[in-house]
C-alpha cells in the first residue's frame, strides 16, 4: 500500500497520546485510507508525515514540520483558496483526495474544532466545473459479477446521468465500457480487471457494497421499483454499489457522530464506507439521481474500442492530428454544454431501430429546411446554462445565489424557444415542444427572492430581494434608519459644536467615530469620549453613536443570518423540482443536438439517408451515391465523391490501388456514413440507402498502432480473431492492409484465409483494401466478392491521384512512382526501377510491389499461386522446396484459423531453411 495513504506510522504507534487535533488527523486517515487526506487548519489544507513528503514532491510545495508535545511531524500545506489546481495535480498523480474541512467555527464548542471529510475527490466523481469539460460527460463505472454475468453501471456524478447494462461475455462489457470511456471504475472483489481503458483509475471498493441484497436496498432508496428498472442481478449489484460509492465520495455524515466519539473513545470510528453502505442514512442520498436508464447493448450499433478509434469518433487518429479532425468535431455545432453532451451520447450509441432513427431524421429535415427558425433556436440555445450541473449543485447544496439566477435566466428563454417550435410538424419536435416546461413557478420564486446580481458569497447578505420577507425588510429598515441617523449626525454636530471641519467616519477596527482636528479640540463637547489619537486630529465617540452602531451591526448580522436561511429555503424548494429541471434540461439538450445536426446538414450539403427494411433481407445493403469522408472533406481543398454499392450478393469488395490513392479514406467514409445515418444525422453524400448495421469492425494499418507491450502483429491478430469470432451477416467489416505486421508471405496467407472465412462462413459485408495484387484474385474466386480499384495516372513520370473509385482491379502498382513523389532520392528510385524490371524479366508470378517503406526487392512467394518454389528465398536445390510447394497447395486456407495459418507457415519456412 502507498505509504502516503492511511494513518502515518509515526502517529499510529501512539494514537492515544497524540494531541486532539493530530488524533483527528490520524482517525480521518484511517477512515479514508484509500485517499490522500487534506486536513483543514485555518486557511490551509495540511498533510503530515509520509503524505506531506509525497504532496511536497508532487505539488512542489515546501515541506515544513509541526512540533508539539508528542513529537515533530513533517508537514506540507496548500492554501484553501487555490486548492483546486493542487487537487487536480494530485488526481493526475493517481491519488484520490479526501477533503477534511472544519465543520464548526473555532470556539463554537469546547475542545478542538470538529473536522469531517466533506467529500472525496476522485477522477470519476468530479463535480467541480473547473475540473470538468463542459460538453462531455465524466463517467464513473462499476462492474459487478453475478454468476457468469457481468453488470455494468455508469454514472456522471455532476449531471446525474445513470445507465446500466449487463452481459454474459466479458468482451461485450469491455466494449460497453469503451463507449463511455469512464475516468474511473469501481470494482468488486471478483470483477475482471482488464476491460478498462488505460487512463481509467481502477478503484477497488468494499465487497459488501456489491452484495445483491444490500445493493438492492440501496437502489430502493432512490427508485420506487428498482427490480422493474433493471433486468438482472448483475445490474442491481453494479448500480447499488455505484450509488454507495457516489455517496461515499460525497462524504458528510459528521452530524451527530461527535457525541459517540466523546462518550467512548474505544469505539472504532465508523469508516466512510460504512456510512455510505447504510441504506437507512437518508442524509447521504444524492437527490438529483432520479433516472436510471437500463439498456440492452443490442439496441445500439456496437462500436468497440478499436472501431471508435479508427473511425475517429472522438479522438483524431494521427497523434499530431487537429483536434477537430474527428467525427464529433465536424458534427458539433451545438450551442450549449447540454447539447454537446447529448450529441456525444448519440455518437457513442448509434441506433438500430429504424423508427427511432427516422424520427431524428424527420426532425433534422424539418429544421434543415426552416433556416430562420433554426438560426433563432441556435441563438436562444446559446444562452442556456448547463442546467444538469446547475441542478446537481443546487441539490447537493453547493449552489450559490448566482447559480439560482443562472437557472432563472435560462427559464426566461424557454418560452421563446417553445414559441419557435409552435408550428413544428414532426412528432419529435412536437414532443419537445410539449416537454419544454418553462417552470414558471420556479422562475417566479427566484425572481421574487433573489436580487438580480447577487454576490458569490452566500453568508454575507445582499442576496435576498426587497419585499420577499417581512422580518428581513424590518431588520434592513433598522439598519438603514441607523445609518441615516449617522449620516445626519455630521451636520447636527457641526451646528452644535460650531466646528466646521468635524467629520463622521467609519473604520473596521473602531467602528463609527467623530473626527476633530487638533486646532478645534477646545470646542469638543463633554459627551465626546476619546477613542484614537492621530497626528493632526483626535477621534471620538458618543454613547448615542455607540448605541446606534450596535443597533446597526446587530440588525445587519441578523439580516445576514436571515438571508442565509431564506436562501437555503429557496435553494431547497428549487431542489425539490429536480426532476422537472432535469426533464427540461433533456428537452433542451435534445433540441440543441437536433439543431446542430440540421445546421451541419445544411452547411455541408448532407442528404437524408433512406433506411432500408432490416427484415426484408438476409444481409446488409449499402447504396451510397457521391459519398464523401466527413472529416477529410473539411481539410481537403477539393474532395472527390465516390459511390459505394454493396448488397447481400455483392458484399465483399476487394479494393486495390497504390499507397495514398484513397483506399482507407474510402472505406472509412462508407463506415462513417453508415454510422452517421444511425446516429440520426444526415450524411455527406448525394444519396444514401442503407440497412441499419449491428456492428462495425475495423482492422486498419498496422503502422497506426502504438501497442503497449505487444507486437503490432499480435495486436493485429488479436483484433482479427475478435472479428472472426463475433462478426455476422449484420456486420460491416473494414480490413485495411491486413497482414502487414509480418513477412509478406505470412501476411498474404493470413489475409486471404481471413477474407475467405469472412465470405464463406461469416457473411459479413466487408471492405478489404490491399495493395497485394494476388489478393485481387479473390474477387474472381469468391461468389459474393468483387473488385474495386483506385486508378492513378502517370504524367511526365509523376503519379497523379484522381481518388476515383472504379470497378475491377488496379493494373499497376506505382509503388516506385509514389516513392518518387514522396521524395526518395532519385538514385534509389532508379535502382528500384532496375530491380522491378529484372524481376519482371525473371517472369515470376505477379509479386509484391515495391513500397516506399519497405525494401523494394523483398519478394515473397504468392501462396495462392503455384510456383512457390521459384520464388522461395532459398531455391538452390534439394527436394525441400517442392515438398513445401506440395504442402502449400494442400493447405485448406478457408478452414484455418489465423494462428493455425501462422504456425503452419512457420513450419513450412523452417522446412525450407533446413
Ligand atoms: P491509401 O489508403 O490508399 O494509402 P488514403 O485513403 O490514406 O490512401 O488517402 C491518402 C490521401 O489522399 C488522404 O489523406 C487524402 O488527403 C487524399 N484523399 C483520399 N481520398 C480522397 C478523395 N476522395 N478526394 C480527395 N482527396 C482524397
Amino acid at each position: 500500500m502507498d505509504p502516503a495513504l492511511g494513518p502515518p506510522d509515526a502517529m499510529a504507534e501512539k494514537r492515544d497520546e497524540l494531541t486532539p487535533m493530530m488524533r483527528q488527523y490520524h482517525d480521518l486517515c484511517a477512515r479514508y485510507d484509500d485517499a490522500l487526506v487534506l486536513f483543514q487548519v485555518g486557511d490551509f489544507y495540511e498533510t503530515f508525515c509520509q503524505a506531506a513528503e509525497r504532496a511536497a514532491r508532487i505539488l512542489e510545495i515546501t515541506l515544513t514540520s509541526r512540533e508539539d508535545s508528542t513529537g515533530e511531524y513533517p508537514m506540507a500545506g496548500i492554501p484553501i483558496d487555490n486548492a483546486e489546481s493542487y487537487v487536480e495535480e494530485l488526481l493526475e498523480a493517481g491519488y484520490r483526495v479526501a477533503i477534511a474541512d472544519q465543520v464548526e467555527e473555532p470556539g463554537e464548542s469546547p475542545g478542538v474544532v470538529e473536522r469531517a471529510v466533506t467529500r472525496v475527490i476522485t477522477p470519476g466523481t468530479l463535480t467541480e466545473d473547473e475540473l470538468l469539460a463542459g460538453d462531455d460527460n465524466n463517467f464513473v463505472a462499476a462492474i459487478a459479477r453475478d454468476g457468469d454475468r457481468l453488470g455494468l453501471a455508469v454514472l456522471d456524478v455532476s449531471t446525474g446521468d445513470f445507465l446500466a447494462t449487463s452481459s454474459t461475455a466479458s468482451e461485450s462489457i469491455a466494449d460497453e465500457v469503451s463507449r463511455f470511456d469512464p475516468s474511473e471504475a469501481v470494482v468488486g472483489p471478483d470483477a475482471p480487471v482488464d476491460p478498462f481503458p488505460e487512463r481509467c483509475m481502477v478503484t477497488p471498493f468494499d465487497a459488501r457494497a456489491f452484495d445483491r441484497d444490500r445493493a438492492g436496498e440501496k437502489l430502493s432508496a432512490y427508485f420506487r421499483n428498482p427490480d422493474a428498472l433493471l433486468a438482472t442481478d448483475a445490474e442491481i449489484r453494479a448500480c447499488g454499489a455505484l450509488l454507495a460509492y457516489a455517496e461515499y465520495v460525497r462524504g458528510g455524515e459528521h452530524d451527530g457522530e461527535r457525541g459517540d466519539d466523546d462518550a467512548d473513545d474505544e469505539v472504532e470510528p465508523r469508516s466512510g464506507v460504512d456510512a455510505a453502505l447504510d441504506s437507512e442514512a437518508a442524509e447521504t442520498r444524492l437527490e438529483y439521481i432520479t433516472q436510471l436508464a437500463r439498456y440492452d447493448p443490442r439496441e445500439y450499433l456496437l462500436l468497440d474500442a478499436v472501431a471508435l478509434r479508427s473511425l475517429e469518433l472522438f479522438e483524431p487518429r494521427a497523434v499530431r492530428g487537429r483536434d477537430d479532425a474527428t467525427l464529433v468535431g465536424v458534427l458539433d455545432e451545438t450551442a450549449s454544454a447540454l447539447g454537446g453532451r447529448k450529441l456525444r451520447d448519440w455518437l457513442r450509441r448509434p441506433l438500430l431501430d429504424p423508427d427511432r432513427i427516422a424520427a431524428r431524421h424527420d426532425a433534422v429535415a424539418e429544421l434543415k429546411g426552416a433556416v430562420q427558425r433554426r438560426e433563432r433556436l441556435h441563438d436562444r440555445l446559446r444562452t442556456v446554462y448547463d442546467l444538469e450541473r446547475l441542478i446537481g449543485r443546487i441539490s447537493r447544496e453547493r449552489a450559490n445565489a448566482r447559480d439560482l439566477r443562472s437557472l432563472r435566466d435560462t427559464l426566461v428563454v424557454v418560452p421563446e424557444i417553445r414559441d419557435l417550435l409552435e408550428d413544428a410538424e414532426c412528432d419529435r419536435l412536437r414532443d419537445l415542444h410539449g416537454n419544454l416546461d418553462p417552470l414558471a413557478d420556479v422562475r417566479e420564486l427566484i425572481d421574487d427572492a433573489i436580487v438580480a446580481d447577487p454576490p458569490i458569497e452566500i453568508t454575507e447578505g445582499g442576496i435576498i430581494a426587497e419585499g420577499y420577507d417581512e422580518d428581513l425588510d424590518e431588520l434592513r429598515g433598522t439598519a438603514r434608519d441607523g445609518k441615516q441617523w449617522i449620516d445626519d449626525l455630521e451636520d447636527e454636530e457641526r451646528q452644535r459644536t460650531g466646528i466646521d471641519s468635524l467629520k463622521v467616519g467609519y473604520n473596521s477596527v473602531h467602528g463609527y467615530y467623530i473626527e476633530v482636528t487638533n486646532p478645534n479640540l477646545d470646542s469638543v463637547p463633554e459627551n465626546y469620549q476619546r477613542r484614537q489619537t492621530l497626528k493632526n486630529s483626535e477621534r471620538f465617540v458618543t454613547p448615542e453613536l455607540k448605541e446606534r452602531e450596535d443597533l446597526i451591526v446587530g440588525a445587519e448580522e441578523r439580516a445576514d443570518r436571515r438571508e442565509y436561511e431564506l436562501f437555503c429555503d429557496v435553494r431547497r424548494t428549487v431542489a425539490d423540482e429536480v426532476e422537472r429541471v432535469q426533464g427540461l434540461a433533456d428537452a433542451l439538450a435534445t433540441l440543441d443536438a437536433l439543431v446542430s445536426l440540421a445546421t451541419v446538414a445544411a452547411q455541408y450539403d448532407y442528404c437524408r439517408p433512406e433506411l432500408l427494411d432490416r427484415d426484408a433481407r438476409d444481409g446488409l445493403a449499402i447504396d451510397v451515391e457521391g459519398g464523401r469522408h466527413p472529416v477529410v472533406e473539411r481539410t481537403q481543398e477539393s474532395f472527390v465523391p465516390n459511390d459505394a454499392r454493396l448488397t447481400p450478393g455483392r458484399r465483399l469488395a476487394v479494393i486495390t490501388g497504390p499507397n495514398m490513392s484513397g483506399k482507407s479514406t474510402y472505406m472509412r467514409q462508407v463506415a462513417q456514413i453508415v454510422l452517421l445515418a444511425q446516429v440520426g444525422s444526415f450524411v455527406p453524400a448525394r444519396s444514401a440507402r442503407l440497412t441499419p448495421v449491428d456492428r462495425i469492425f475495423t482492422r486498419v494499418g498496422a503502422s497506426d498502432d502504438i501497442a503497449g507491450g505487444r507486437s503490432t502483429f499480435m495486436v493485429e491478430m488479436d483484433e482479427l480473431a475478435t472479428i472472426l469470432r463475433e462478426a455476422d451477416e449484420r456486420s460491416l467489416v473494414l480490413l485495411d492492409e491486413v497482414g502487414r505486421g509480418t513477412s509478406t508471405a505470412d501476411g498474404l496467407a493470413i489475409a486471404q484465409a481471413i477474407t475467405e472465412h469472412l465470405h464463406d462462413e461469416v457473411g459479413a459485408t466487408t471492405l478489404f483494401a490491399t495493395h497485394h495484387h494476388p489478393l485481387t484474385e479473390l474477387a474472381d474466386d469468391l461468389a459474393a466478392a468483387f473488385a474495386l480499384h483506385f486508378e492513378v495516372e502517370q504524367e511526365d513520370g509523376e503519379v497523379v491521384f484522381h481518388h476515383e473509385i472504379a470497378p475491377g482491379a488496379a493494373t499497376g502498382s506505382y509503388g516506385v512512382e509514389v516513392a518518387t513523389a514522396a521524395g526518395v532520392p532519385e538514385s534509389v528510385v532508379d535502382r528500384s526501377r532496375e530491380l522491378v524490371a529484372e524481376a519482371a524479366a525473371d517472369a515470376i508470378d505477379e509479386g509484391d510491389e515495391a513500397e516506399a517503406d519497405r525494401d523494394p526487392i523483398e519478394r515473397e512467394p504468392d501462396v495462392s499461386a503455384t510456383d512457390a518454389d521459384t520464388a522461395a528465398p532459398t531455391t538452390d536445390g534439394g527436394d525441400n522446396p517442392t515438398d513445401v510447394a506440395t504442402e502449400l497447395r494442400a493447405l485448406d486456407l478457408a478452414h484455418l484459423t489465423p494462428v493455425e495459418a501462422l504456425t503452419e507457415l512457420d513450419r513450412l519456412k523452417r522446412l525450407l531453411d533446413e
